[in-house]
C-alpha cells in the first residue's frame, strides 16, 4: 500500500517509449489497438490489486483495527495522488464508477440546483454520448434547452463558434478535452475564460486526455473535470470527479447511503463534508489502490514522454494509413486517435480482416452517433496508440489495411 518504486525506463530515437514487456497481457505479435476503449494494465497495476485483496484487504473508514485504518490511508492516499494528477487538492476530489457516472452526478446533483427551465446547456458536435444524455434527461426534466457548438472543417471544436453560442441563459458548457473518435484537442483555457464571462460552469470530459495529457485544472480554468480509471491504465470501476473548491459543498447529495452522513433520524437527516458526501455505500476500495498505481506507473514513465510518444506514433500512422489509401478523418494534430475509412468498405470489415491479422481496433459509431452524422458516415474504424504501442504495431495495422484493399478490390 505503499507508493510504488519509480521504474526506469528506456526512451528509443525519436522519443518512443519501449514499455511493451511492462504489459503481461500484450504479447509482442499483437498489435493492441483498442487504448481508447480501454488500456491493457501494466503489471505494477496487476501486482498493486493482487497484493490489496491477497495481504492488505479490509473495509474502509469503519473499522478501528489497524487492517482496516491502513486500507483507509491507503483509499484516501489514493484521493490525493488522483488529485496531484491534475493539480487540485484531495477534498475536491470524489471517487465515482469512472466518467459516465461523475457526468451524472453533476447532471443531478448540480443541475438540480442550477438548472431550470429557459436555462441553456452547450455541448459539442462531437461528444460522447455520456456527456450529452445526461444533459438530454435534465434537460427534459427541467425544461431547459440544449444548443450544440459546431466543428471545424477538420474536426475540431469550433471555439470561435461555441463562444459565439454563449448566452446569459448558458448555465453550463460540457465538451471532450480530446475526441474519443478523432483526438482533437480543446482548447479549454479559451472556452472556460468565455464561459466565464457569461457566468457558465464548464464541464470537461477528460476521459481521453487523462492518459495522454498533462493536466492542471487550475489552468485548464473550468469547474469540474472527469476522468476514468480504466483508459489511464488502471482497473475499471473507478474514476474520478474533480469540481472546484466550494462548487462540491453547495451540491446536495446525490445518492444516500452508508459513509455519507453525519446523523440519521427517520424525520431528519445531516449528512458530511464533502468529498465523502458524494460516496455513499462503500467504495471501490481496491479500485482506487489500482488506480493509485496506474498514476505512480504513468507519473514514471513521465506523462510528457507518453505524449510524445503518441505524437510521433500518430503521426507516423496517419501519413502511412493515408499513403496505403486510407480516408483518416479528423484534424491534422490529433491526440493518439485515429478514425478512418477504407473505400466504400464496412469498418466492421475492415476490423474483422485486422483481427485475422492480430491487429486490434475498434469499429462502430464510438458512442458519438450525432459526430457520426456530421461526418455522414454510420460507424469508422479506429485505432488508437497509447504507452506501449510500437512502430511494429503500426507497420501491422498498415499492412492490415493494404489487405483490406486488397480482398475488397
Ligand atoms: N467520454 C469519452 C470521451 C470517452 O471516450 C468515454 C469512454 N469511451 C467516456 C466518456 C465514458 O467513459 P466510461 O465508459 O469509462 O464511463
Amino acid at each position: 500500500m505503499t507508493a510504488l518504486p519509480l521504474a526506469v525506463h528506456h526512451v528509443r530515437a525519436p522519443a518512443l517509449l519501449d514499455l511493451r514487456s511492462e504489459f503481461p497481457a500484450v504479447p509482442p505479435d499483437w498489435a493492441y489497438l483498442d487504448a481508447a476503449a480501454t488500456a491493457q494494465k501494466p503489471r505494477a497495476v496487476i501486482e498493486a490489486i493482487t497484493r490489496a485483496y491477497a495481504e492488505d484487504y479490509a473495509t474502509v473508514h469503519r473499522g478501528v483495527y489497524q487492517r482496516s485504518a491502513r486500507m483507509t490511508e491507503a483509499y484516501e492516499a489514493a484521493r490525493e495522488a488522483a488529485a496531484r494528477f491534475i493539480g487540485a487538492r484531495a477534498d475536491e476530489v470524489v471517487f465515482v464508477r469512472g466518467a459516465t457516472e461523475g457526468i451524472n452526478l453533476v447532471a443531478q446533483a448540480w443541475g438540480q440546483d442550477n438548472i431550470g427551465p429557459g436555462d441553456r446547456i452547450l455541448l459539442s458536435v462531437l461528444e460522447h454520448h455520456s456527456n450529452i444524455v445526461p444533459w438530454r434527461l435534465l434537460a427534459d426534466r427541467t425544461g431547459a434547452a440544449i444548443d450544440v457548438a459546431p466543428l471545424t472543417d477538420d474536426g475540431r471544436i469550433d471555439e470561435t463558434a461555441l463562444i459565439a453560442a454563449l448566452r446569459p441563459e448558458t448555465k453550463l458548457v460540457a465538451i471532450a478535452h480530446v475526441s474519443n473518435v478523432l483526438g482533437a484537442i480543446a482548447d479549454v483555457a479559451r472556452i472556460a475564460a468565455a464561459a466565464r464571462a457569461v457566468g457558465a460552469r464548464l464541464l470537461v470530459d477528460g476521459c481521453q486526455a487523462a492518459p495522454r495529457l498533462a493536466l492542471d485544472v487550475a489552468s485548464l480554468g473550468c469547474d469540474f473535470y472527469v476522468f476514468s480509471g480504466h483508459k489511464l491504465y488502471g482497473p475499471t470501476g473507478i474514476g474520478v470527479l474533480w469540481a472546484r473548491a466550494g462548487i462540491l459543498e453547495a451540491m446536495p447529495p446525490w445518492q444516500g447511503g452508508g459513509g455519507m452522513i453525519e446523523e440519521v433520524r427517520f424525520d431528519r437527516v445531516t449528512f458530511t463534508s464533502v468529498p465523502a458526501r458524494f460516496e455513499a455505500g462503500t467504495p471501490h476500495i481496491v479500485g482506487a489502490i489500482g488506480l493509485h498505481a496506474a498514476i505512480d506507473w504513468v507519473r514514471s514513465v513521465g506523462i510528457e514522454a507518453i505524449e510524445a510518444h503518441e505524437a510521433a506514433l500518430t503521426e507516423i500512422a496517419r501519413a502511412e494509413l493515408e499513403a496505403a489509401g486510407a480516408r483518416v478523418f479528423g484534424p491534422p494534430r490529433s491526440a493518439g486517435i485515429l478514425s478512418f475509412a477504407v473505400g466504400e468498405v464496412h469498418p466492421h470489415d475492415v476490423a474483422t480482416i485486422l483481427d485475422e491479422a492480430g491487429v486490434a481496433i475498434r469499429a462502430g459509431h464510438h458512442c458519438a452517433q450525432p459526430l457520426m452524422r456530421h461526418l455522414g458516415v454510420p460507424a469508422t474504424a479506429r485505432a488508437s496508440v497509447c504507452a506501449h504501442t510500437t512502430e511494429a504495431d503500426i507497420a501491422r495495422l498498415v499492412e492490415g489495411v493494404k489487405r483490406v484493399r486488397r480482398i475488397f478490390g
